[in-house]
C-alpha cells in the first residue's frame, strides 16, 4: 500500500562518480540546510540518516554573511566548489531578499552549477485525502533561463523591463531530459506547457525544441497544453497528465499548483539536474518566514527530497526505507505537522519517522 512511484532517479553514477570521505567509506554530500525553517528540516534529515544508517557523510555550507565578490552573491564560492566535487547535495529553501541589487542565492546556484532541470515529482499520499486520490505526474522546470535570467533594467523613469530569454541549448537541453525521464521511469506521455499564442518568440522556440525531440520518442505520446487551459484542466482533472516540461516561471507557477492538490507545499520534493553529472536535491518550497524558528515545519518535502538524492546514488534500499517510514507515518495519521492538520511539531513528526524506519 505504501508503495509510490519512485521518487525521480536519473543515470545513476558509476562508483568513481561519488566522492568517499578520505576517513571512511562515507559518501560525501553537501548539505546547505538554508534559511528559515531550513535548518529544522534539515536536521530532521539527519536524524532520519543516521537512524537508517544511510553511509554518507554531510559536508555543510551556510550562506554567507556578505556577498562574496566570486559569486555575486551570498552563495560562496566554496559552497559551490563542494557540489562540484561531491555531485551530490541537498539544499534547504533559502530566501530571496527582493529589491537588495544582488543575484538570488537560487539563482546563482542555479546559474553557476548549471542545474538545468529541476524535476519535482507531485503524487497522492497514501491514507492523506484531499479531493484527489490519484495524482500521479511529474512536473520538469527549465531551470536557468526564461524570465529568471536577471536581467532587469529601467528603460526610463518609470518603465522597467525584465528580459525573458529563452535558448534553443537549455530547450533542446531540458526538452531531452523529460523524454529520457519519461522513458526511464516508464511514463506514457511528456506535455509541453507554454504560451506561444502570445510568446510566441520565446515559447514558439521552446515547443519547436520539444517537437524535435519527441521524434526520437515515438514511444512516448507528446501534446501541447497552452498554460491557463493547463491550470484549469490540472485542477478539473489532474489525471490527465503524466510528464509536463515547460520553460522556468510556468515549472514554478505549475508545481506549487499540483502541491495543492496532493496537500500542499509541505509534501513536494525536487530534484536539480546539472551538467556533470551533479544532482542538487531541495523542496519545492521556500523558506516559510511565517512558521520558521517554530517547531511547525513539516520535514516531508525535504525528506522525499533527500531519499530522491539517495536513488540518484543508487542507494535505493535506504531511499526505499526512508520514504515508507515517511509515508506511513503520515497514513497512521497519529503524528502530523499542522500543515496536514495535525498537532505534532518537526520534532515529534521526525521522531515518529524514526520509530517506523
Ligand atoms: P514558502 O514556500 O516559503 O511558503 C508558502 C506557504 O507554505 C507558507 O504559508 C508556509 O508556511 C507554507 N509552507 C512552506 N513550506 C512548508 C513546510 N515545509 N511545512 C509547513 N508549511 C510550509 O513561500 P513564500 O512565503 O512565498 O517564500 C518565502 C521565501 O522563500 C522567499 O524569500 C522566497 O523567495 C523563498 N523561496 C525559496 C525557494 C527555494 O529556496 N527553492 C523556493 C520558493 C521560495
Amino acid at each position: 500500500v505504501f508503495t509510490m512511484t519512485r521518487s525521480p532517479s536519473v543515470g545513476l553514477f558509476s562508483s568513481t562518480d561519488r566522492n568517499y570521505s578520505s576517513s571512511s567509506n562515507l559518501i560525501r554530500a553537501t548539505l546547505f540546510p538554508g534559511d528559515g525553517i531550513g535548518p529544522e528540516i534539515a536536521e530532521s534529515v539527519k536524524q532520519v540518516f543516521t537512524a537508517a544508517d544511510v553511509p554518507i557523510e554531510w559536508e555543510e555550507h551556510y550562506v554567507g554573511t556578505e556577498v562574496d565578490p566570486r559569486t555575486q552573491s551570498f552563495v560562496t564560492w566554496e559552497s559551490l566548489e563542494s557540489v562540484r566535487v561531491n555531485k551530490v547535495g541537498l539544499k534547504g529553501p533559502m530566501a530571496t531578499p527582493i529589491g537588495k541589487g544582488h543575484r538570488s542565492l537560487n539563482l546563482t546556484l542555479r546559474k553557476e552549477l548549471n542545474l538545468y532541470a529541476n524535476v519535482r515529482p507531485c503524487y497522492s499520499l497514501p491514507g492523506y485525502k484531499t479531493r484527489y486520490d490519484d495524482v500521479n505526474l511529474v512536473t520538469i522546470r527549465e531551470n536557468t533561463e526564461g524570465e529568471y535570467s536577471g536581467l532587469e533594467h529601467q528603460v526610463v523613469r518609470g518603465v522597467v523591463e525584465s528580459l525573458k530569454i529563452i535558448t534553443r541549448q537549455a530547450s533542446l537541453r531540458v526538452a531531452e531530459y523529460a523524454f529520457y525521464y519519461a522513458k526511464a521511469h516508464g511514463r506514457q506521455r511528456v506535455s509541453a506547457v507554454h504560451k506561444a499564442n502570445i510568446m510566441q518568440k520565446t515559447d514558439g522556440l521552446f515547443l519547436k525544441c520539444c517537437r524535435e525531440v519527441a521524434e526520437k520518442y515515438p514511444e512516448i505520446k507528446y501534446e501541447e497544453v497552452v498554460i491557463d487551459n493547463c491550470c484549469m484542466m490540472l485542477v478539473k482533472n489532474p489525471t490527465l497528465f503524466d510528464v509536463l516540461v515547460m520553460p522556468n516561471l510556468y515549472g514554478d507557477i505549475i508545481s506549487d499548483l499540483c502541491a495543492g492538490l496532493i496537500g500542499g507545499l509541505g509534501l513536494t520534493p525536487s530534484l536539480n539536474i546539472g551538467e556533470g553529472g551533479i544532482a542538487l536535491a531541495e523542496a519545492v518550497h521556500g523558506s516559510a518566514p511565517d512558521i520558521a524558528g517554530k517547531n511547525l515545519a513539516n520535514p516531508t518535502a525535504l525528506l522525499l527530497s533527500a531519499v530522491s538524492m539517495l536513488h540518484h546514488l543508487d542507494l535505493n534500499e535506504k531511499a526505499d526505507q526512508i520514504q515508507d517510514a515517511v509515508l506511513k507515518t503520515i497514513a497512521e495519521g497519529k503524528y502530523r505537522t499542522g500543515d496536514l492538520g495535525g498537532s505534532s511539531t518537526t520534532t515529534e513528526f521526525t521522531k515518529a519517522i524514526i520509530d517506523h524506519l
